[in-house]
């Protein structure tokens, strides 16, 4: 098990996305920001929180658990439904969609079907804490809190305080 990401690391992370994302959307306005569940979820929370803190800006920060919409529902193990709640309409919003690992794209793709159906954003973005590469389908995050190659077999392990008591991102091999 080696250690990629410590919880300084994981913070300055954060803050590069919060100022990324501000930067990209010229400020805080229209911005929604959607965890993936479980660990997008304190994710989102955490960048709306920074962006409060750098803005003055109250951002929402919502939920949401896109199994129901996955195409590879039957390939995986027994469902547990996490909760979906988007505090606030999408129409017409910058919706930035946080997941803490991105790997074949297909959370995103189901993702980006569920927000659909809440509404109709301006537009949707994408926030990964950490691009694991070996996408199936074309699909790409605009800000990227750290690229980790890693090889078929290997799992990337993400703790986050409010889920598992600390920070830090390790790496698993099989
Ligand atoms: P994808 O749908 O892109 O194949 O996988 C992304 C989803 O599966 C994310 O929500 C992420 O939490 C989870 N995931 C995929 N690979 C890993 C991994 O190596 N480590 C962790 N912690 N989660 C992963
Ligand atoms: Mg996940």
């Amino acid at each position: 098990m080696t250690q990629l990401l410590s919880a300084d690391d994981l913070s300055r992370a954060l803050k590069r996305l919060a100022h990324e994302l501000l930067e990209a959307n010229h400020g805080a306005d229209g911005l929604v920001l959607v965890g993936i569940q479980t660990r997008g979820v304190p994710l989102a929370r955490r960048l709306a929180a920074l962006i409060r803190d750098i803005e003055g800006t109250e951002v929402p920060a919502g939920a949401l658990d896109v199994t129901l919409y996955r195409d590879d529902l039957t390939r995986r193990g027994p469902l547990s439904l996490g909760e979906t709640r988007v505090p606030a309409s999408v129409d017409g919003r910058t919706v930035v969609l946080v997941d803490d690992v991105l790997y074949t794209g297909r959370t995103i793709r189901a993702a980006m079907e569920a927000v659909l159906e809440l509404g109709r954003p301006a537009r949707i973005r994408l926030v990964a804490l950490v691009d694991r590469g070996h996408r199936e389908l074309p699909i790409r995050a605009d800000h990227v809190g750290k690229n980790l190659p890693t090889s078929a077999g290997d799992r990337i392990r993400v703790l986050v305080e409010e889920v598992d008591g600390r920070d830090e991102v390790v790496s698993e091999p099989t």
